[in-house]
């Protein structure tokens, strides 16, 4: 089992992580500024044009959505929560995504409430983002599965049966814009850990026996 330490110093000093948007964002910005340019003196086959600069617009929509929940934590709001009733929201909510992929979300809670305290629409962002990757892991059909491990400390489990992180690519996870993805973001998983270290939880990558990763996550006691 493998630690995601939130080396804050390391991946989220703010210069630093202030300095990955600014070129994250350049790159699609230079591309707008030339294919406009190239409108204005009236070329051939504008469609084409027009298909890129959608998509350059929408990766800057992205990184600035994803960045918005980094949010102070004297920004968060603490309250006594339901992890039941948050993790229903949330697998009804991403199973009409992984629905058209043919993927199903399981989630089987042996209680019907079990209380913690935490910023709700930050947790469920955590939920969101790792039961996105797991929809994403998974190659074709396949489960997803959440799991309530333990009420106290509380542990939850998404598993996914896709082709696992390789060991060397582990410590990278969570590093600001550290994708393998065509049209990743890589922040993901840097908004999560900074929204879990706000809670003094954790999070961890374990092996599957068989196939895919489990990614853990252990709030305090
Ligand atoms: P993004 O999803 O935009 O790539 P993330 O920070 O969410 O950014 O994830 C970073 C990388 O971690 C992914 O590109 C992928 O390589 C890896 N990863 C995350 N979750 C999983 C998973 N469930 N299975 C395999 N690899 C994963
Ligand atoms: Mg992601």
């Amino acid at each position: 089992a493998q630690e995601l330490l939130i080396s804050s110093e390391k991946l989220t000093s703010a210069g630093q992580l202030a300095a990955g948007v600014a070129h994250e964002i350049r790159n699609p910005l230079t591309s707008l500024k030339g294919f406009l340019q190239l409108l204005e003196t009236g070329i051939e086959g504008k469609e084409a044009y027009l298909k890129i600069m959608k998509d350059e617009i929408e990766k800057i929509e992205t990184i600035s959505s994803e960045l918005l929940y980094i949010a102070r934590p004297s920004h968060l709001k603490f309250e006594d929560e339901n992890m039941v009733a948050i993790l229903n929201d949330i697998c009804l909510l991403m199973r009409s995504q992984a629905r058209m992929n043919d993927i199903q979300i399981e989630f089987e809670p042996l209680d019907d409430q079990i209380k913690f305290r935490c910023d709700r629409s930050q947790i469920k962002q955590v939920f969101i983002n790792l039961i996105k990757n797991a929809i994403e892991a998974t190659e074709e059909s396949g489960t997803i599965a959440v799991n309530i491990v333990q009420s106290n400390p509380l542990i939850v489990d998404v598993v996914d049966e896709g082709p696992g992180v390789p060991n060397e690519m582990k410590e990278k996870l969570g590093e600001p814009f550290f994708t393998t993805k065509k049209n990743g973001s890589g922040l993901g998983l840097m908004v999560t850990k900074q929204i879990l270290s706000n809670h003094d939880a954790t999070i961890k990558i374990l092996d599957n026996e068989d196939k895919g990763s489990t990614f853990r996550v252990t709030f305090p006691s």
